[in-house]
């Protein structure tokens, strides 16, 4: 950045830190998609770099800006916010005990269920509904080693309170991991409420345009978990690609400015629908009405994000035929991108989904919201 002022978060990733490259001048960063790195003739590496698989320049120069995006001492990129989540939870031993909510991204529950039993460890649930207490009481001090939060919750948009279940995590002797992909860094920063890792699907938001796929890491601490986490990604090779990479800086630059105008669409979709006699309910955190309305104000800065659920009259069927109805708002899965997407999660996770039936998960774009509103009106 040009001068020594120290200028806000949001301006040092408008300018993806320091993109002026210095060789060239050129405002953009550039690609590097080398794979490997010369030697000297005692065949010690020239600039510190061996190989591309966790020290690629253009994955290091997109993790530098996410480090500082989140306010963490380190980040890594994964190919996928699966990748991602894998690396925290490949971490935990045989016989530890996680901690999840019951309603979360369902892939990563069927993970747990699937995949977390053969790795040998156990799984609890506690319903996020029922706040830090439920928390408390689900905790097993000693033995749950991993607490896992998804704020807000897909596709119910629970909100825990991050500073008390980091609080209470580090009580019981565990660590506090938060999928914060529905919220980006925009709007809540966990490591600063307590978190020792924050997780995201980079897919959806710090992407933003559904042509990435890619998740992220950042570690409030470079400790032995972090250590761990670095290894089981570069044994693991789960890094994302140098053009990936390339792709997300890009997007993170206009990071702000989407996530506050989808914001601010949802806030306003979701207050038109309200009370709407069409609807059973209207589920965004920004509402008043929402059970931790006040969590959610005290945590997010600048609006309650662009997710938000419609459950609408006429159960599984009514749902279908509302999403068929929709003419700008498209049918497909993913969240997070400029354009609005709409999905029926029931049909999505079938018969053993604990989701509503008649729940229709919006993600809010950056579209002119009247032009949303008069979709939905017309879809009901
Ligand atoms: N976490 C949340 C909240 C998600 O919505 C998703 C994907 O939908 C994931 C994690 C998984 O991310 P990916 O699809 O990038 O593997």
């Amino acid at each position: 950045m040009p001068g020594s002022k120290s200028y806000d978060t949001e301006t040092l990733i408008v300018h993806a830190l320091n993109s002026v490259d210095p060789a060239t001048r050129s405002v953009v960063p550039a690609w590097q998609p080398s794979t490997t790195f010369a030697r000297d003739e005692a065949y010690e590496p020239l600039n510190n770099r061996v190989y591309g698989r966790d020290q690629g320049v253009t994955l290091q120069q997109a993790e530098a800006v996410l480090a500082r995006l989140e306010e963490g001492a380190d980040a890594m990129l994964f190919a996928s916010g699966m990748g991602a989540a894998t690396a925290v939870l490949q971490t935990l031993q045989r016989g530890d005990r996680l901690l999840v909510q019951r309603v979360m991204y369902w892939t990563l529950r069927d993970w747990l269920l699937d995949l977390g039993e053969q790795w040998g460890f156990e799984v609890d649930f506690f319903d996020a509904a029922g706040g830090l207490n439920a928390l408390e009481a689900a905790l097993r001090p000693g033995e749950t080693k991993l607490v896992w939060l998804e704020v807000p919750a897909n596709p119910t948009w629970d909100i825990v309170d991050i500073a008390g279940a980091a609080r209470l995590a580090h009580e019981a002797g565990a660590r506090l991991a938060v999928d914060s992909t529905i919220a980006t860094p925009v709007l809540t920063r966990p490591l600063g409420l307590g978190a020792d890792i924050v997780m995201h699907s980079a897919t959806k938001y710090l992407g933003g345009h559904s042509d990435i796929l890619a998740g992220l890491l950042v570690t409030a601490k470079k400790d032995d978990q972090w250590s761990r986490m670095c290894r089981l990604r570069l044994l693991g090779g789960s890094q994302l690609g140098s053009f990936d990479s390339w792709l997300l800086i890009r997007s993170l630059r206009t990071l702000f400015v989407r996530v506050r105008q989808s914001s601010a669409n949802a806030l306003a979709v979701a207050r038109h629908f309200d009370g709407d006699p069409r609807l059973e309910d209207v589920l965004y955190p920004g509402l008043q009405r929402h059970p931790q309305h006040e969590i959610a104000k005290r945590q997010m800065d600048g609006g309650f994000g662009g997710m938000l659920s419609l459950r609408v009259r006429g159960g599984f069927e009514g749902a279908q035929r509302v999403a068929a109805n929709c003419k700008l708002i498209l049918r497909a899965t993913s969240l997070g991108g400029v354009e609005s997407l709409i999905e029926h999660r029931a049909a999505v996770e079938g018969p053993d989904s604990p989701i509503p039936q008649d729940l229709l998960r919006i993600s809010i774009g950056i579209e002119r919201v009247e032009d949303l509103i008069s979709d939905l009106d017309q879809a009901l």
